[in-house]
C-alpha cells in the first residue's frame, strides 16, 4: 500500500542537479520510495546552467536540502564545491550523490557500486573474470574502477583509442598494486570475444532514437557471456534483445539506473528502499505503461 504524499513545513527536500533533467526518472522512483516508506520527503529535478552550478550547490546548504543526485554534465565539476568526498568517488573523479549532513556536503559515487552489485547478483565471485568494456566516458570509468577493485581483468575498447588509453593510465595511478587493464581496437573485438566473460556497453549506442544500432556485431556473441547494457532507453536495447535470444545472461540499463538510485537513497536516509517496486515502476514508465 503506497501512502499519500503530504507536503508540509516538515517535508525534507531532495533533488537532482543536471542539464538536461527533463527526461529523468529519478523523481519518479525516489518519490515512490518516500511514499512507500511513509517518509515526509519529496524529490525534485533542477535544471542548472553551468554558470549557476556553484550557487546551486551552495543552495543545498541554504535551503537545507538533505541530499542530491548529480547528473550530466556536472559529475566531475561539482566536486570542487563539496566539503568532503568519499575515497572511491575521489579516485573515479566523479560524484553522482551528495549528502548534506548539518551543512556539510559529502560526495559519493553509486554508479560503480550499482554496476558491481548487479554483476555480483549473477556471479558469486568476480575475481579473475575477464570483462570487455565498450566506451571510455564517465560511466565506463566508474564501472571499470569497480571491476578492477573486485579483481576483474578489464579490457577497454572505444572509437577513440586515445580516450581508452588515457582512462587506463588514469586508473593505473589510482591503484597501489599493478592492475590488469588494457585496450583493444574495436575491429579486434570479433577475434577476441571468446576470452571475455562479461561484455559491457558504456556508450549511448542503441539509445532512442537509434534503436536499431548495437555497439558490436551480435552474431558472434557466445551464449555464456554476460551482456550488460548501460543504455536504459529503450528498456530493452537491440543488444539486450539479441543477447537474450542467444541465451546470454543479461543486465539491462534500467536496473543500473534504479540500483544507483537505491544506493543513493540508502546513503541519504539510512533506509533500504523498495528496489523491486522501484524497478517495476521505472520499467513501466519506460515501456509507456505507467499512467501518472
Ligand atoms: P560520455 O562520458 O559522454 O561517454 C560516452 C562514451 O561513448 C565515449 O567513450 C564515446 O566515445 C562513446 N560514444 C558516444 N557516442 C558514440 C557513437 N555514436 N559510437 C561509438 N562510441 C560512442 O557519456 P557517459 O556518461 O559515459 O554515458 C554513456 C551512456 O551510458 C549514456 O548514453 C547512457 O545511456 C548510459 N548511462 C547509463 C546509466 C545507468 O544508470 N543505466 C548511468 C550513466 C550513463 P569517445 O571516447 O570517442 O567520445
Amino acid at each position: 500500500m503506497v501512502k499519500e504524499h503530504t507536503l508540509d513545513v516538515e517535508t525534507d527536500l531532495y533533488c537532482l542537479i543536471g542539464n538536461p533533467v527533463s527526461h529523468s526518472l529519478s523523481p519518479l522512483m525516489h518519490n515512490y520510495a518516500f511514499r512507500k516508506l511513509g517518509l515526509n520527503a519529496v524529490y525534485l529535478a533542477f535544471k542548472v546552467y553551468e554558470d549557476m552550478l556553484q550557487k546551486a550547490v551552495e543552495g543545498l546548504k541554504a535551503f537545507n536540502i538533505k541530499g542530491a543526485n548529480v547528473t550530466i554534465p556536472y559529475k566531475t565539476s561539482v566536486i570542487k564545491y563539496l566539503d568532503a568526498i568519499e575515497e572511491d568517488a575521489e579516485k573515479i573523479g566523479a560524484v553522482n550523490t551528495i549528502k548534506n549532513l548539518g551543512g556539510v556536503l559529502s560526495g559519493y559515487n553509486t554508479d560503480w557500486t550499482a554496476a558491481v552489485d548487479l554483476l555480483k547478483e549473477r556471479v558469486n565471485n568476480l575475481k579473475g573474470l575477464n570483462a570487455l568494456i565498450i566506451g571510455a566516458g564517465g560511466v565506463a570509468r566508474a564501472i571499470v574502477y569497480g571491476l578492477i577493485k573486485n579483481g576483474v581483468n578489464v579490457t577497454i575498447t572505444d572509437r577513440t583509442v586515445e580516450n581508452a588509453e588515457k582512462m587506463v593510465n588514469d586508473l593505473k595511478k589510482q591503484f597501489e598494486e599493478s592492475i590488469e587493464c588494457g585496450v583493444i581496437l574495436l575491429k579486434d573485438v570479433k577475434k577476441e570475444i571468446l576470452r571475455f566473460n562479461i561484455l559491457i556497453n558504456a556508450t549511448p549506442i542503441g539509445m532512442t532514437p537509434n534503436i536499431n544500432e548495437t555497439p558490436v556485431n551480435t552474431e558472434y556473441l557466445p551464449s555464456n557471456i554476460i551482456v550488460f547494457d548501460t543504455v536504459y532507453n529503450p528498456f530493452e536495447t537491440l543488444l539486450v534483445k539479441k543477447a537474450k535470444r542467444i541465451g546470454c545472461t543479461v543486465i539491462e540499463g534500467y536496473r543500473m539506473l534504479v540500483k544507483q538510485g537505491a544506493l543513493a537513497f540508502k546513503i541519504w536516509t539510512g533506509l533500504a528502499p523498495p528496489v523491486e517496486d522501484m524497478e517495476k515502476i521505472v520499467y513501466s514508465k519506460l515501456k509507456g505503461e505507467l499512467v501518472e
